[in-house]
């Protein structure tokens, strides 16, 4: 085996398991190609020469049936080659989509798959797509490709948010190759296997209302093919297949506002900033979707900015709920030639902020070690979320300490290693003593905290050091981070190092929409 997937699997993984890919063309079901010509250009991904392993998730591979005792040679060689694009498998059916979008704000037009060809979709009903694979008629003058670098911080930020238990993408490879990329400076190519059910976004319904009613087997026709296809393939929550168009608008629009709040009560309980919540990111199903300059706090900073290239703070980390309810009328308004009463989308959008609250609030009281409302907790809340936006106190550290001082009480070690992180030791004292008052009534359980409170979180700093070693050709510090980041909430003692404060340096990591 090639030293760099050895490295990925050596977490517990049988070393006798290797791949077996799908052979047959039955085994593709391609709903997405029979959407039809309107939505997509068929294309094949652009050959990189010479890859190279770079990170390889093989507990996906498993899920998706991929990853076996072999009774055969393992197909690693070929899977390098088709997760790299230089070759399909019987049954793919390769194409980019078109879409368009909002970008900070502004109606951007055409946008699309730039980057990102669709393989095809598995029997289980799972899209696979690459990203970085070549250029496409959507590329707008890039280069189609995308770097070691982002492939890397994606790679690892997908599977992490899965592993908190936030609806996202999957990831299950990056392979590299030497051939250069420039972006600010000179790098080299990599490409990324997305996996999920689908990489629907706002923006595809967008592109097709933009086309307006009349257009060759066109326009809105096109639309109401996109949602009636959506609400069957993605929305069984909805059973509007029966249902009249504008019916059905109206119950999509509504299941997506629901889903994006609860996507966004995770967000912002586990302190993930998105950096780019233009509608072409947004994804129809609720996940997380395009990692790019995206950050985990470290330090509890509510207008944290983590993209770069946002200079009004646009997409800061407090602002994220209100901007997925702005991204979500672009999607009512992209529904408007269907909805007929515009009311009925109106009452659809007022449901986001309450759904937003309940979902938070609920996240938020398990972070404190409750499953249930009590009466103050709110208020509790909020008193700590000020103290720690205070202080900048290191957020997934504060969390994880506090989860050790319950579930280890009566013990005094864990609550002055919590207190330690405050320098107005007054102020959390008396915080200290309110939750208590609420816990003397409501004991917290702090096996539920251990378990919700993460100790391993992809720190910005933590990246970095893995792409530097990647850099050069190192990519053991990916398989690490992979294998702490797929279990953050077990204690890996050999790896504690991993959890630690980020060093100075790491305040100087800039990251932008270069990728
Ligand atoms: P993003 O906000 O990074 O998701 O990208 C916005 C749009 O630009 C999408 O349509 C991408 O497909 C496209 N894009 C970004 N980078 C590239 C690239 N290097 N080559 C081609 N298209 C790109
Ligand atoms: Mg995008």
């Amino acid at each position: 085996m090639n030293p760099a997937v050895t490295g990925v699997t050596k977490l517990g993984d049988n070393e006798d398991m290797g791949f077996r890919l799908p052979d047959a063309p039955s085994d593709w079901g391609n709903d997405f190609f029979k959407l039809g010509t309107n939505f997509f250009t068929e294309l094949r991904p652009t050959p990189l020469p010479a890859p190279y392993w770079v990170g390889l998730n093989t507990a996906l591979a498993q899920d998706l049936g991929w990853w076996e005792t072999p009774d055969h040679p393992t197909e690693e060689a070929l899977a390098l080659q088709v997760f790299t694009g230089n070759a399909l498998l019987p049954g793919m059916q390769p194409l980019a989509s078109v879409y368009s979008g909002h970008q900070f704000g502004v109606w951007a037009g055409q946008l699309g798959d730039g980057r990102a060809i669709l393989l095809g979709t598995t029997a289980s009903g799972q899209e696979i797509q690459l990203k970085g694979s070549g250029p496409t008629p959507y590329s707008r003058r890039a280069d189609g490709r995308a770097v070691l670098r982002s492939s890397i911080r994606e790679f690892l930020a997908s599977e992490a948010m899965h592993a908190l238990g936030v609806p996202t993408s999957r990831a299950l490879c990056v392979t590299g190759s030497d051939t250069p990329v420039r972006r600010e400076t000179l790098e080299t190519a990599a490409v990324v296997t997305r996996v999920a059910p689908s990489f629907l976004r706002f923006g595809h319904f967008e592109h097709f209302a933009a086309q307006g009613p009349a257009n060759d087997g066109g326009g809105w026709r096109n639309l109401e093919r996109l949602l009636a296809f959506s609400l069957k393939a993605y929305f069984p929550e909805c059973d509007a297949t029966e249902l009249p168009p504008a019916q059905q608008a109206t119950q999509l629009l509504q299941a997506v506002t629901l889903r994006t709040a609860r996507l966004l009560a995770h967000w912002q309980a586990v302190g993930f900033c998105h950096g780019v919540m233009n509608t072409d990111n947004m994804s129809l199903l609720g996940l997380t979707l395009d990692y790019g300059p995206f950050q985990f706090l470290d330090g509890f900073v509510p207008d944290h900015v983590c993209n770069h290239s946002d200079s009004h703070g646009r997409y800061a980390f407090d602002q994220q709920a209100r901007v997925a309810h702005w991204n979500l009328y672009r999607l009512a308004r992209a529904l408007m030639p269907l909805l007929q009463d515009p009311d009925s989308a109106q009452t659809a959008l007022t449901e986001f902020q309450p759904a937003f609250e309940a979902h938070y609030g609920r996240l938020m009281r398990a972070k404190l070690g409750w499953r249930q409302a009590h009466e103050g907790d709110g208020v509790l809340m909020q008193a700590l979320l000020d103290l720690m936006a205070a202080e900048a106190t290191d957020y997934p550290i504060f969390w994880r300490r506090l989860s050790r001082a319950v579930a280890q009480a009566p013990s005094p070690e864990p609550l002055n290693e919590l207190r330690d992180l405050f320098l107005d030791r007054a102020r959390f004292d008396a915080w200290w003593a309110s939750y208590q008052q609420l816990a003397g009534q409501n004991r917290p359980d702090g096996a539920l905290m251990l378990a919700t409170n993460p100790k391993f979180v992809l720190r910005n700093h933590l990246a970095e050091q893995a792409i530097q070693k990647a850099q050069a050709k190192d990519f053991s510090g990916v398989a690490e981070l992979l294998s702490v980041l797929q279990t953050p909430f077990d204690e890996h003692p050999e790896w504690t190092h991993l959890a630690d404060f980020p060093p100075a340096w790491a305040t100087s990591i800039q990251i932008s929409c270069s990728s």
